[in-house]
């Protein structure tokens, strides 16, 4: 799958629940209406391939790591996306958090 985030129902449930219905940006709880999916490496990372390497390299990623996956989204309040926009997390993010 390619492009934008494509809202199907079970993949958004998934996203939703898999942090336990937080925002996992601040990790405080969230009703599902105002969930927003967010790309953990953002969309135009992958245009650029050496600036892609260094971030999967710093997060311990596999070269393969896909955009449109499961391994690359994570449920975010619309505040919280907005603040992050087009950069990857801050410190308060690691590869722990994650598995
Ligand atoms: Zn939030």
């Amino acid at each position: 799958m390619r492009g934008k985030w494509s809202s199907k129902p079970a993949q958004w449930w998934t996203v939703y629940s898999v942090n336990a219905e937080k925002c996992y940006l601040d990790d405080h709880p969230m009703v599902g209406q105002s969930m927003q999916v967010d790309h953990i490496i953002p969309e135009s990372m992958f245009r650029d391939s050496e600036e892609l390497a260094k971030v999967l390299d710093l997060f311990i990623f596999p070269s393969d790591f896909s955009l449109n996956s499961y391994e690359n989204w994570l449920p975010a309040c619309p505040k919280h996306n907005n603040l992050k926009r087009a950069r990857v997390p801050n410190g308060k993010f690691s590869r722990k958090s994650l598995y």
